[in-house]
């Protein structure tokens, strides 16, 4: 029986979670796998609450399980997100960019994975005024961090297998940054030297942001540091279609937190249109992920039917409005479990 702590989270997160937690349910049941969702209060609405975002019952909660679904959290999420990430050392944050049949992407040819550093860079949270005019934040770098990074998005892409091509690029500004990411640069070389078999290049970040647009469907993995990895999967998630759709997973060596690649959007919070596709997307990398770390052979039938019938339900044109569709936040999650029905379990 697996132990899932379930994270509901603020603004759109508690519908997107239901949208979620219906198709779990019907996934679990039609494949035989044993899954306990564990509720677990976090974020603003706790803050609000008990007066911490992150309560200690609701951290021994997510220690107690094997992985963790988590929605979006609103004003509170680096009290609970970030010091996860640190707690847990979840130090590889994956954000599987894919145009779906259906999407508005920018090229039908998308499917790339951002690998982005998860611990160290500008967002250490060192952070000083200076007086009072002047600031400094301080970019921490490791080779520790780095090598491990490099290593995972090597391991992603040998597993990858895309128009017969392996590749990892590293983006990094190292022309300007000599140290922090002249280090980080170095390392990625380093690491590649012993992947022969997967073409490796590097790319300045803001000629990246750039060849995202231009010409998406030539990335396969991109390797990345931890700020510029959050900027260019926010961009690259929009030019695949939707931030609605983008999942993320934040993983460790025994832990790992999924969790959509966008914020608790409050502008459509209520409204029932929100896209549940995130989180159900974030779903299916769980599943993968516990299918890897446990040989579950049902897990990995779960993964693969959950993009199954994405697909299916997107090429049918069942989507919300974000992605350019009519449909609501409900009517997605219901469209998969029926699509789901018509598989007979079969991914
Ligand atoms: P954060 O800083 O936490 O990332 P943010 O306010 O910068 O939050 P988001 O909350 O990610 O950004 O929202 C950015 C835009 O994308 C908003 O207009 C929001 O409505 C839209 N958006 C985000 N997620 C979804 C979703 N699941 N479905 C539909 N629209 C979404």
């Amino acid at each position: 029986m697996y132990r899932i702590a379930f994270i509901d989270g603020d603004g759109i997160g508690p519908e997107i979670s239901r949208a979620t937690r219906l198709v779990l349910d019907a996934l679990n049941s039609m494949l035989g796998i044993g899954m306990r969702l564990v509720d677990v209060e976090a974020g603003d609405a706790a803050l609000a609450r008990y007066g911490r975002a992150l309560p200690e019952e609701s951290l021994d909660a997510i220690m107690g399980s094997d992985a963790c679904i988590k929605a979006p959290i609103g004003e509170s999420a680096a009290d609970v997100i970030v010091y996860l990430r640190r707690l847990l050392d979840l130090y590889a944050n994956i954000r599987p960019v894919k145009a779906y049949p259906g999407m508005r992407a920018l090229s039908d040819g998308i499917d790339m994975v951002i690998v982005r550093e998860n611990t160290e860079d500008v967002y250490s949270g060192l952070e000083y005024d200076i007086g009072s005019d002047a600031s400094i934040a301080i970019k921490v770098t490791t080779r520790r961090a780095c090598m491990r990074i490099a290593e995972h998005a090597f391991r992603i892409a040998r597993k990858r297998r895309r128009n017969g091509r392996r590749s990892v690029v590293a983006v990094h500004k190292a022309n300007l940054l000599r140290r922090t990411d002249g280090l980080f640069a170095r390392c990625c070389r380093d690491v590649a030297s012993r992947y022969p078999d997967v073409r490796f290049s590097e790319m300045y970040v803001d000629a990246c942001a750039m060849h995202l647009i231009r010409r998406p469907e030539e990335f396969d993995v991109i390797v990345t540091m931890n700020m510029y990895g959050d900027i260019l999967s926010d961009e690259a998630a929009q030019i695949a279609g939707s931030l609605g759709a983008a999942p993320s997973a934040n993983i460790g060596e025994s832990y790992a937190i999924f969790e959509p690649a966008h914020g608790s959007a409050p502008d459509i919070a209520g409204k029932g249109i929100a896209n549940p596709l995130s989180l159900i997307l974030s779903s299916g990398m769980m599943y993968e992920w516990l299918a890897g770390r446990y040989g579950d052979e049902r897990c990995a039938r779960a993964s693969a039917l959950i993009e199954a019938c994405v697909r299916s339900i997107l090429s049918k044109g069942i989507m919300t409005p974000d992605m350019g569709g009519r449909s609501g936040t409900m009517d997605v999650a219901h469209a998969i479990v029926e699509e789901l029905g018509h598989t007979g379990g079969v991914g």
